[in-house]
């Protein structure tokens, strides 16, 4: 039993990173207190500090556990609010290289819901926890620091309503505040070396709507995956969510935009490599206009690689790396970041930056390593090279042909770019030889 630390965490950001970190500091902190914003709804709702929670937000089985892990339940509590489940192969239709991955059940549960929904069952089961304040509608506007300047001792907040300022003391800040974190430059101000930043710059362009369509064009189904493959800059997902809605985001990269009118989208869905997209929009009737999202890079702050870093702050979530959501990823390292928190904290004592640091980079690394390997085969992307891996881009396109007719391969695939199991399972020798076997019948 490891003893208590005591005394308050802040967490500044109150989504989905915030939320699970306050989860796990619950656990060792007479109090954690939340600074947001937004003021937070009690019902699961769209946000103004969450622009992204009106864009498909698809969970990944190895987040999922994680979160399960940290709340159980939580899954059943999604489906009571509406959301969906099913077999992450079995119910999805994945149009890899735009075809097909055969199917079969894989044991590995797909949960489709809105993210509103989700963040709302995740904030639910915080604000239950009797050690949990919420300071909501509160902007943080600076940390706080020790004399000396070598520790944080809590943060400044300002009221969104009377712009009033006040000090919250903290013995252990955590900065979630996502793509925005001002850390890097917080800590510049200090006298701090500010972290390098990796930066791929994808030029991602979303354009998203909620629709109803009949219930058999989705038949057994909850998402269709049609991902862009070499050669290709767009793509498109497609979920149903709670309420028998439907939510379609439609993707371009490199400076390719999809529509912003209803009008529009159809045609835009016609060029994807599958039908399903154009053929869902056809029979949709619409619940909303479309919205849109730019993402012109996605960052990788190396908060690994610094020699000296104050203590009583550690950094959480997107404000450490913020992935290119079309992988799908971002909610599931949240959930894993703060699960290498509660695995911190469990040293006992005061969490220690530098280790705490090197187990989020532990973290990062198959995610980052898959995103940014399928990012950069694409003519146009920049970004920080890889070190060199067995696992190449043309492999990987062979072993996703190959599942088009092999469905244990594509279960394997999807264990792996659904974080439950590490990409050297692809390299082993059973794997290998099934990909090769495949390779004669399914040249494209
Ligand atoms: C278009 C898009 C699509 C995505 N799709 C997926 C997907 O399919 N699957 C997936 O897993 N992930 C997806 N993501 C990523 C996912 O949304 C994030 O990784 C996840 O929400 C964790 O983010 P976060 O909590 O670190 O930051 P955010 O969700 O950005 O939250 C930051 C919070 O901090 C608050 N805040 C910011 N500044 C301040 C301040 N100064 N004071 C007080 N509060 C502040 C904000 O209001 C907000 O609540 C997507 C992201 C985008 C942009």
């Amino acid at each position: 039993m490891v003893a208590n630390i005591g005394g308050n965490a802040l967490v500044l950001g109150g989504s989905i990173a915030g939320l699970l970190a306050a989860r796990v500091l619950s656990d060792r902190y007479a109090t954690v207190t939340i600074v947001e914003r937004d003021h937070l709804p009690t019902a699961a709702e769209q946000r103004r500090g969450v622009p992204h929670g009106q864009h498909v937000h698809g969970m990944l089985p190895g987040g999922l556990a994680v979160i399960e892990r940290l709340m159980p339940g939580f899954t059943a509590e999604v489906t009571a609010g509406g959301g969906l489940t099913g077999d992450i192969l079995a119910n999805v239709r994945w149009y890899l290289n735009g075809k097909p991955l055969r199917r079969t059940t894989t044991g590995l549960i797909a949960l489709s819901a809105s993210r509103p929904l989700l963040e709302g069952t995740i904030r639910d089961r915080v604000r239950a926890l009797p050690n949990i304040k919420i300071l909501d509608g509160y902007d943080v506007t600076g940390l706080i620091t020790s004399d000396e300047g070598d520790r944080i001792t809590g943060a400044t907040v300002a009221g969104r309503d009377d712009g009033a300022s006040r000090a919250v003391p903290a013995d252990l800040v955590v900065d979630a505040t996502g793509r925005g974190s001002r850390t890097p430059r917080w800590l510049a101000e200090l006298g701090y070396e500010q972290p390098s930043a990796d930066r791929v710059a994808i030029g991602l362009a979303y354009t998203s709507c909620l629709v109803a369509v009949p219930d058999e064009i989705f038949g057994d189904d909850l998402i269709i995956v049609t991902p862009r493959f070499p050669g290709q800059r767009r793509s498109s997902v497609m979920q149903r969510l709670e309420g028998g809605r439907v939510l379609i985001t439609l993707a371009g990269v490199l400076g390719e935009r999809p529509p912003v009118t209803h009008d529009e989208l159809p045609g835009y869905a016609e060029t994807l490599a599958t039908p399903d997209t154009y053929d869902v929009l056809r029979a949709a009737k619409p619940l909303g206009e479309p919205v849109t999202y730019r993402f012109p890079a996605y960052i990788r702050h190396r908060y690994d690689q610094l020699g000296r870093f104050p203590a009583g702050l550690l950094v959480a979530g997107d404000a450490t790396c913020a992935f290119n959501p079309v992988y799908g990823q971002g909610m599931s390292v949240a959930a894993m970041n703060a699960a290498a928190l509660g695995d911190e904290l469990s040293h006992g004592g005061e969490p220690d930056p530098y280790r705490y640091f090197q187990s989020v980079a532990q973290v990062l690394e198959t995610p980052w390593r898959l995103a940014v390997g399928a990012d950069l085969a694409l003519p146009g992307v920049t970004g920080p090279a890889l070190s060199e891996s067995p696992l190449t881009p043309d492999y990987l396109r062979r072993l996703q042909l190959a599942g088009t007719e092999d469905a244990d391969l594509a279960a394997v695939l999807l264990r792996v770019t659904g974080l439950v199991d590490p990409p050297r399972t692809l390299l082993r020798p059973d794997i290998v030889e099934r990909v090769e076997r495949r390779q004669v019948a399914t040249k494209v």
